[in-house]
């Protein structure tokens, strides 16, 4: 029998891919909005690729605030395009561009 891998959505492009793959952002009982390295914080989260151009879509379409239920500010953006670099630097042991 196979193994049941959880699979998300990103918010951003859409591809569905396993959990930790994908970088979550959580709107925290305080009302940030914030990375969760840890894909285990409380609070009402959203998946994204590691990918800043993920980020950049989710934000064209309003999708992270639908999720969020919450108003983004552009600094938040920012700070939050920032840790997905990060992310994509610390992360890329695997190599090779995703495709599409
Ligand atoms: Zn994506």
């Amino acid at each position: 029998m196979a193994k049941k891998i959880p699979m998300r959505s990103c918010t951003g492009c859409g591809a569905k891919k396993e959990k930790r793959e994908l970088i979550r952002v959580i709107r925290t009982p305080e009302g940030s909005i914030v990375l969760d390295g840890s894909g285990r914080a409380n609070g009402r989260g959203a998946y994204l690729c590691r990918n800043p151009e993920c980020l950049e879509k989710a934000r064209k379409k309003r999708a992270l605030e639908k999720s969020l239920g919450a108003q983004i500010p552009e600094e938040v953006y920012e700070r939050l395009s920032e840790g997905l670099a990060r992310e994509q630097r610390s992360g890329g042991s695997l190599g090779g561009d995703h495709a599409g």
